[in-house]
C-alpha cells in the first residue's frame, strides 16, 4: 500500500466512504419500512403510515446527500455535469460541448464546502473572482473556442457513456 495519497484522491475515497455510509442507512430504512409496513398488515389497529413516511423523507435526502457527493467527486477529478444532459464537462466550460447548455456557476459546489464550519470565516474562492461581465463574456468565447476541439472533453464523456 502507497504511503503517501495526494489530497485529491484521499478526498475521492473520503467522498466515496460518505456515499456508501448513505446507501447502506437507506438500504437499513427500507428494510424498517418493510417491517413496519407487514406490521400494519397483520394488524388493522396498528397505523405506521407516520414512521413509514419520516422514513421515506429520510431516503429522498439521503438520495439528494449522495448526488452532492458525486458531484463533489467530479469537481475533485476537474469535471462538472451538464444538467440537461447529464454529459461531463471540463470545469472551465462555461457552456455543455455536448448540448450547449450554459452552465450557471453559481450552483456549483466550492471544494471548501466541506472545511469544518469554524473554517467558513476565511472567504471562498467563489467571492474571490467576481468577473466584470465584459471579462465574463471574454472568458465565454475563450471557452466556447476550446469546445470545439476540446478532444479530451469529448473523450471522457465518451468514455462515460460505454456503460
Ligand atoms: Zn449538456
Amino acid at each position: 500500500m502507497p504511503i503517501f495519497q495526494d489530497a485529491k484522491g484521499k478526498n475521492i475515497s473520503n467522498f466515496q466512504k460518505m456515499i456508501d455510509e448513505k446507501k447502506n442507512t437507506i438500504r437499513k430504512y427500507y428494510d424498517e419500512i418493510g417491517h413496519l409496513y407487514y406490521g400494519q398488515y397483520k394488524d388493522v389497529n396498528v397505523d405506521m403510515t407516520k414512521d413509514i413516511n419520516a422514513r421515506c423523507e429520510s431516503i429522498s435526502n439521503l438520495y439528494i446527500e449522495i448526488e452532492e457527493l458525486n458531484v463533489k467527486i467530479l469537481r475533485e477529478r476537474g469535471l462538472k455535469k451538464c444538467a440537461v444532459c447529464s454529459t461531463e464537462n471540463n470545469l472551465s466550460n462555461a457552456f455543455c460541448f455536448k448540448c450547449g447548455a450554459r452552465f450557471d456557476d453559481s450552483d456549483a459546489i466550492p471544494a471548501d464546502v466541506i472545511a469544518p464550519p469554524n473554517a467558513s470565516a476565511t472567504p471562498s474562492r467563489k467571492e474571490n473572482k467576481v468577473a466584470t461581465p465584459v471579462e465574463t463574456a471574454v472568458a465565454e468565447t475563450v471557452v466556447a473556442g476550446d469546445v470545439i476541439d476540446a478532444s479530451d472533453a469529448q473523450e471522457i464523456a465518451e468514455e462515460g457513456k460505454e456503460e
